[in-house]
């Protein structure tokens, strides 16, 4: 991929402000390992109150956070309850079968969403011969499901069942505060059901490293010792602990505006013939397009795009993806979506010729 002028590919694309590299500059820093970073221990009391959790841990990445958390609460053979398009399913390059030895039962639903009826169905029973459940697993927002947001009374009702069940419930937050500001319900109230919750600082929230994964003390003491193990340990980490803290400040609340420039984007896009928005309405900062019916390939589109400076992704052979962030505003997404439908149209002419 050549990077464009207007980034759509993913809402990682952001780079850090200049107020946010300035907050980095000014950080105060310490050992992290040895719990002596002050920014670092300031994220993570932040993010566990946010949370409402006891204590949180900094990670690397999101990824690392899903992993770690898997390995923690699980033993080899267990099951794990997840939805099919899971990034712990998908995205993880097989983590949790190689870490934490289980294995997961995928579930379906609309949108990246599972009812408590599918968990329910597919809910093992004690005997010698299954495997023995262990966890729940959801994502919030859903990125498969085109940044879905889990309804509260979903959560609610899938987080009775697992504590019915004697499971772990485990969120996957890369998106949580988008989710968060799209319902109007705080960032607590989603996670407060969670035995384990994390944050991505590198999606929406605009920062360039890290996720913080929050949990018990007890949990967060076994997640340390595998942040330990797999050499997570970080030094004067507090640098990167400023812009996360930084954009707790200043980037939440504007999620709101990547939400209004999706909701844009998508209703530009869709004024194009056999094109259609896979996800709607589009409820937070994602926008899957279906181009199959135009008779243009994701792949044609993607480069054609970025010939004009402009990037989306090519998420399948048929679809495009395309994530609003910070570093997009409303111009550029006007201009992103003229692009979209003009470089259809160009193609179908084309082929038609
Ligand atoms: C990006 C993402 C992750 C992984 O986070 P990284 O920080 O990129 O490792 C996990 N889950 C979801 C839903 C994501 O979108």
């Amino acid at each position: 991929m050549k990077e464009g002028r207007i980034n759509l590919y993913s809402d990682t694309q952001t780079r850090p402000t200049p107020a946010m590299r300035q907050a980095m500059i000014e950080a105060e820093v310490g050992d992290e390992q040895h719990g002596l970073d002050p920014g670092v221990n300031r994220l993570c009391e932040r993010v566990a109150a946010l949370l409402g959790q006891e204590t949180a841990v900094f990670l690397p990445s999101g990824t690392m956070c899903n992993e770690i958390a898997m390995l923690v609460h699980c033993r080899p053979g267990d099951e794990i309850y997840a939805h099919r398009i899971a990034h712990i399913v998908n995205y993880e390059a097989g983590g949790v079968a190689v870490f934490a030895g289980a294995q997961v039962h995928a579930l379906e639903g609309e949108r990246g969403i599972f009812s408590v009826d599918a968990l329910c169905a597919a809910l093992r029973r004690k005997n010698r011969y299954e495997p023995r459940s262990c966890l729940v697993e959801i994502e919030q927002t859903a990125q498969g499901g085109g940044g879905a947001v889990w309804s509260l009374d979903e959560i609610l009702a899938v987080a009775e069942v697992a504590k019915a069940r004697d499971l772990r419930l485990h969120m996957d937050g890369a998106r949580l505060f988008n989710a968060a500001v799209a319902a109007g319900v705080p960032a607590r109230q989603f996670a407060a059901p969670f035995d384990s919750v994390w944050i991505d600082l590198t999606k929406g929230l605009g920062c360039p490293v890290g996720a913080v994964l929050a949990g018990s003390a007890r949990f967060i003491d076994e997640a340390w010792r595998w942040k330990q193990r797999m050499g997570g340990a970080m030094r004067q980490a507090g640098m990167l602990a400023a812009a996360g803290l930084y954009a707790l400040d200043h980037h939440i609340d504007r999620l709101a505006e990547d939400h209004e420039n999706a909701r844009r984007l998508g209703e530009i896009i869709a004024q194009c013939e056999g094109v259609r928005l896979v996800f709607e309405p589009i409820e937070t900062n994602l926008v899957f397009v279906d181009v199959s019916r135009a008779g243009v390939s994701p792949r044609d589109v993607r480069l054609r795009l970025e010939e004009r400076s402009i990037n989306v992704g090519g998420y399948s052979e048929t679809l495009i993806r395309a994530a609003t962030h910070l570093d997009v505003g409303r111009a550029q997404v006007e201009e992103a979506g003229a692009a979209f439908v003009e470089t259809v149209r160009s193609i179908q002419r084309a082929n038609r010729e």
